[in-house]
């Protein structure tokens, strides 16, 4: 099977499974164009662990892991299958790679997952695992991690990492159209460091963005764009999905990394 490519993905708020918004159907076109892969990995947020675990389970669950949102996001679900054989592959992997890596036979799908693959792969058919986020991930370590992940591109999983591209929740606007100046300029570094395969600026985003820290006040959301950068093919093309700002300061901006 040929090589496939990575994904960072922004999953903005859980409100973008009701609002396709720009990014919505950019997604949805990813998965109709990409080779179906033999199943999707994915890296978010909102399963952080002391050491990384595996979700192990045939049937995930579809975890509804946040408050005070629309009713009828919680009614959503993705019932796709999980890959056992494949979590013990990846959990073999990453043994032999240092990383004292166990299996959850019950851990679902968080929306981290389950958003933004709701557009990707409509029909839930591609069989989905999660990697979790050690605590202590740092750029380095999440760039380590990547690297880690990167042969499962070569055997036909496609490798995402999930998070917000800007993702600053105290300034979150619920619904607003103003878009916040120096989250864009953020964007606008960001896109060309991705581009320009920059990984010394992209490592070193705290100082080297504008508003590096007002973008992201606690790193969880921009970690998961080096984990898919590093699985990538160094050098490889990326396609910029631009999908816009939502909430005044989400961004929704995602990157394929072939
Ligand atoms: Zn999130």
């Amino acid at each position: 099977m040929a090589r496939l490519p990575t994904l960072f993905v922004s999953h903005g708020a859980p409100t973008f499974a009701l609002e396709p918004g720009r990014a919505g159907p950019l997604l949805q076109a990813v998965g109709e164009c990409l080779p179906r892969p033999k199943a999707v990995l994915v890296v978010s947020p909102h399963w952080i662990t002391r050491e990384i675990a595996v979700t192990a389970s045939a049937r995930p669950a579809t975890i509804h892991d946040f408050g005070g949102f629309p009713d009828a996001l919680y009614q959503l679900q993705y019932p796709a299958p999980g890959a056992p054989m494949l979590a013990e592959t990846v959990m073999a992997l990453l043994r032999d790679q240092g990383y004292p890596a166990t299996c959850d036979p019950e851990r679902g799908l968080d929306h981290g997952a389950w958003v933004p693959l709701r557009y990707l792969y409509p029909d839930a058919a591609v069989p989905v695992i999660q990697v979790s986020m050690p605590a202590s991930l740092d750029p380095h370590s999440a760039w380590r991690l990547g690297q880690a992940l990167a042969p499962l591109a070569e055997a036909g999983v496609l490798v995402v990492g999930s998070g917000s591209l800007t993702h600053n929740l105290y300034e979150f606007r619920m619904g607003s159209d103003e878009q916040a100046d120096y989250a864009w300029e953020f964007v606008h570094w960001a896109r060309q460091a991705v581009r320009g395969h920059d990984k010394a600026a992209l490592m070193d985003y705290l100082h080297r963005a504008p508003h590096g820290r007002r973008a992201h006040p606690t790193p969880e959301h921009y970690l998961p764009l080096l984990v898919a950068a590093a699985a990538a093919t160094p050098g490889g093309e990326v396609d910029v999905l631009e999908g816009g700002m939502s909430h005044g300061v989400l961004s929704m901006e995602s990157y394929l990394f072939h």
